[in-house]
């Protein structure tokens, strides 16, 4: 088990294994969060904090909402509104330590306009 953390430690993130790879999405949200994302199915991920411990930002169709840490703004994970049994959800692979995530292929996602990887 891995788990991430916000920089002030209010929210935790608990995911079973290390990602395979990480995604680096040029789409409008993404650039400007900076986030690398591991993908994992929501049953397997655990999210940790005391109620109020984060906000949420959703934008376009509103199927999506990211969460970050209320109190040091860090981006969390991203999660379905409306999640089904296999949903998806991404994880922040910058709120790892370094050291416990070792060197893992980052792929590009081309998010901004054709929703391909560019490798
Ligand atoms: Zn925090």
């Amino acid at each position: 088990m891995l788990t991430a953390t916000c920089h002030c430690g209010a929210v935790r993130v608990e995911v079973p294994r290390r990602p395979r790879s990480l995604t680096n999405c040029n789409c409008s949200i993404c650039r400007r969060y900076g986030t690398l994302w591991a993908y994992y199915k929501a049953s397997e991920v655990r999210v940790i904090g005391a109620r109020g411990a984060t906000n949420t930002y959703s934008w376009g169709d509103k199927s999506l909402r990211f969460v970050r840490c209320s109190t040091c703004g860090c981006i969390t994970h991203w999660e379905r509104i409306n999640p089904t049994e296999d949903s998806r959800m991404g994880v922040n692979a910058r709120n790892f330590e370094p050291d416990s995530l070792g060197s893992i292929r980052i792929r590009l996602l081309d998010g901004a306009s054709t929703w391909k990887y560019l490798d």
